[in-house]
């Protein structure tokens, strides 16, 4: 006789550990793309295959030799995603965690951003996977030289421009300008690099770009009514992760514009203060110690820690993955806007739509680099030098006009998904149902029509 099987329950402690979360940031970006291809109906399917994928990937290995005779021989990357607007723009990264799938990940995010501030470029990215701070200065300036020289044709002025990016600043642009002029002598090199020194062709007002178009972005869409009773930044209280170019900027230029900076950290750990922190004050801190931690009259927190503190607005401003499925419960912000590339995964985008908390994406939140880059460039070109002001006030129309186009296309979209559904269902019944789209999806959506568009416009060669 058969025995009555009870439903087999395991102890908590021996129950199967959910499924991890796929961090891979290429996976990341392509998803992404396979959501908002959903609400385009002019992809075929073919089109957003070649649209997705990067142009080219190069990995290059090189040599530099240290002071003491010892060679260390090094790992980079620069991979070109999308020609079709333009050429490719992005920056140049060093640090550990530095992979073939990151940076391609990093320079299909370009393309998109590039499109949805609409400037004439396509979306490049490069990195060498080291630690710059275990290096001396000389020796991360062979680094940068030998990874140029690698690189050789495969950047140009009119093929691919690199940019500041984690760890590289206004010196190494300066270095990777030199290098390359070295090798083509009697032409105007500048336009091959942007974020150099002012006295060297760099642009006024590129070093703080990326912070003042996350503040423009922030202000604009906050005028637009994204935050339930936050018409503004004023007197909001922000948490901002990563105290590097943009993080520390941001602090600034947020506090300028009337926020409080309750929370920040870096990669040693942060520091909490709920009346608030002076961030020229701070970055004065981390200058002389080398971290934000130990900051007088401020809480120590962890890095994590610093994403879960209560605050209207939260600022992840350093690398990929810190808000996941498995932190992004404790995240107590009213709005997030990314200043770093990919700070937030797919399921954590979910999860925050929805509780309401909105999401401006990196893909518009940190765009005003590349643009103040664009600005850069076409200086260069002309042999000019623009004043700051003028600067200023072109970026601050262009990230007010992305921020709108991105914003409108969240609201036509969502009002149109019964339209969308019918179109779908006419070419393919049975698919899953489109649902209403967030900020991250608006913004590909708008993005990748743009790039779509003048691809079918020009043809497929030959
Ligand atoms: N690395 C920056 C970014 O991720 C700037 C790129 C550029 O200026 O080309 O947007």
């Amino acid at each position: 006789m058969a025995t009555a099987t009870k439903p087999q329950t395991r102890p908590p402690d021996q129950q199967e550990a959910p499924e991890p979360e796929d961090l891979n940031p290429f996976h990341i970006a392509q998803s992404q793309f396979d959501l908002a291809a959903r609400y385009i109906p002019e992809l075929t399917p073919g089109l957003g295959e070649f649209l997705k994928r990067p142009e080219r990937l190069l990995t290059v290995e090189f040599p530099i030799e240290l002071s003491d005779g010892t060679v260390l021989t090094f790992v980079g990357y620069r991979c070109l995603h999308s020609t079709v607007r333009g050429p490719g723009k992005g920056g140049i990264r060093y640090h550990p965690d530095v992979t073939a799938d990151e940076v391609r990940a990093l320079a299909s995010w370009m393309t998109w951003k590039c499109a949805v501030v609409d400037i004439p470029f396509g979306g490049a990215k490069g990195g060498v996977a080291f630690d710059p701070k275990k290096l001396s200065v000389s020796d991360v300036r062979k680094v940068t030289r030998r990874f140029i020289a690698a690189l050789g044709e495969n950047i140009g002025p009119h093929t691919d421009i690199p940019a500041p990016d984690v760890n590289t600043d206004a010196g190494t642009m300066a270095r990777i300008y030199d290098t390359y002029a070295m090798m083509h002598p009697g032409v105007n090199c500048l336009p091959v690099v942007t974020g150099k020194p002012v006295d060297l062709g760099g642009s006024l007002g590129r070093r703080e770009a990326t912070a003042r178009g996350c503040l423009f972005v922030t202000q604009q869409a906050l005028r637009r009514g994204i935050v339930p009773r936050r018409s503004s930044v004023q007197g909001a209280t922000v948490a901002i992760q990563g105290f590097g170019n943009a993080g520390a900027i941001a602090a600034q230029l947020f506090h300028e514009a009337g926020a409080r900076i309750i929370a920040v950290s870096d990669s040693r750990g942060g520091i909490h203060r709920a009346d608030g922190l002076d961030p020229a004050a701070v970055s004065a801190h981390k200058k002389r110690t080398g971290s934000v931690t130990g900051f007088p009259d401020a809480q120590d927190l962890s890095g994590e820690e610093v994403l879960t503190v209560e605050c209207d607005i939260l600022v992840p401003a350093a690398l990929e993955n810190v808000i996941r499925r498995d932190n992004v419960a404790q995240v107590r912000a009213r709005l997030i806007v990314e200043a770093a590339n990919g700070p937030t995964t797919p399921a954590a985008d979910r999860m925050l739509f929805e509780r309401g908390v909105q999401v401006l994406p990196d893909i518009l939140a940190n765009a005003g680099g590349v643009t103040v880059s664009y600005y850069e460039w076409v200086q260069n070109i002309e042999n000019e030098q623009w004043e700051e002001s003028a600067v200023n006030e072109k970026l601050l129309k262009k990230m007010n006009r992305a921020a709108d186009a991105v914003i409108d296309t969240q609201r036509t979209v969502n009002a149109d998904l019964a339209t969308l559904q019918a179109s779908r269902d006419a070419k393919a019944p049975g698919g899953v149902p489109l649902t209403p789209v967030d900020l991250r999806t608006a913004a590909y959506i708008l993005a990748v029509r743009r790039v779509a568009n003048p691809t079918l416009a020009r043809g497929i060669w030959p």
